[in-house]
């Protein structure tokens, strides 16, 4: 079967390597058929975040209209020979939705897909806001504990799929906050938490990635665990594939191994998507 890989970035986002059509030949040689150029989209014109790295973590607002044009007169390019499916992976900022939405709103007619995705955490106690998945975060992560950390990441995720004003089709990287692998000690109450914001996911009707990059971390599985993931299958909770590449040469990476865990929980199709539209292939 023909693999398709939804998320990767490229060195405009200041923090990977290659450029988009690097990803895209490299996506080629590997004879995908589909690969997803997804950004991070800025973050410059948010509150409270005078502690993140910002100019590290996206490109800028100035940079948005050069990664889609470069992006589309590439997909143009490579029409004949493999999909290029153009998107933003965007974070969630609890009650900044309308702060996105003026940038956004120029360019959506641009994007095939949204990845809705929590990189950063604001507890409301004067420390501010903070990456949890930054390593250079490691104090504030210590300082929570991991219970607080999965806790507060699953309240903000139930959030951010009950706000109507924040627009996305898929959520990324669902069990982030084991990336370097913390595990929660009360495992019964943040498995609540996980399984009200799968029934969250389900109701509003967006797509869960399964994504490869936590394989390459300390969790050493991908995002989320099976555990989840089985969970998932018997919601009936539709899927789709990201390597979260930041370099080529981790594009779809252990793809056939994921599906053929994927399968023998039950799954056999994931979907594609093409202007906001969603289908699904067999697998
Ligand atoms: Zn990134
Ligand atoms: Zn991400």
């Amino acid at each position: 079967m023909k693999l398709e890989d939804w998320h990767t970035h490229n060195a405009l986002c200041h923090h990977a390597v290659g450029s988009i059509e690097d990803y895209i030949r490299k996506a080629i040689e590997l004879e995908l058929n589909t690969i997803g150029i997804c950004d991070h989209f800025p973050f410059e014109f948010l509150k409270n975040i005078e502690r993140i790295p910002y100019e590290d973590y996206a490109i800028t607002l100035d940079e948005i209209k050069d990664y889609l044009s470069l992006a589309e007169s590439l997909k143009d390019k490579y029409k004949n020979i493999i999909n290029v499916r153009i998107a933003f992976e965007i974070d969630f900022f609890e009650n900044q939705e309308s702060a996105l939405n003026t940038p956004l709103y120029k360019y959506k007619n641009h994007l095939d897909y949204i990845l809705g995705s929590i990189h950063i955490l604001d507890f409301h106690d004067g420390r501010g806001a903070w990456g949890f998945d930054d390593s250079r975060f490691r104090i504030d992560y210590n300082y929570y504990g991991p219970d607080k950390v999965y806790m507060e990441y699953y309240k903000t995720a139930q959030k951010m799929i009950n706000s109507n004003e924040f627009d996305f089709d898929i959520i990324a990287h669902f069990d982030l906050p084991k990336k370097f692998n913390n595990i929660p000690n009360n495992k019964e109450i943040i498995n609540n938490e996980v399984m009200k914001t799968l029934q969250l996911i389900k109701k509003r009707d967006v797509v869960m990635e399964i994504n490869s990059g936590g394989l390459r971390k300390d969790a050493k599985e991908q995002y989320p665990s099976k555990e989840i993931i089985q969970e998932m299958y018997d919601l009936d909770i539709s899927i789709l594939l990201g390597s979260d590449a930041h370099d080529p040469n981790y594009i779809a990476w252990e793809f056939e191994k994921i599906i053929n865990m994927l399968k023998k929980i039950g799954y056999n199709h994931l979907v594609h998507f093409k202007k906001r539209d969603k289908s699904y292939m067999e697998i």
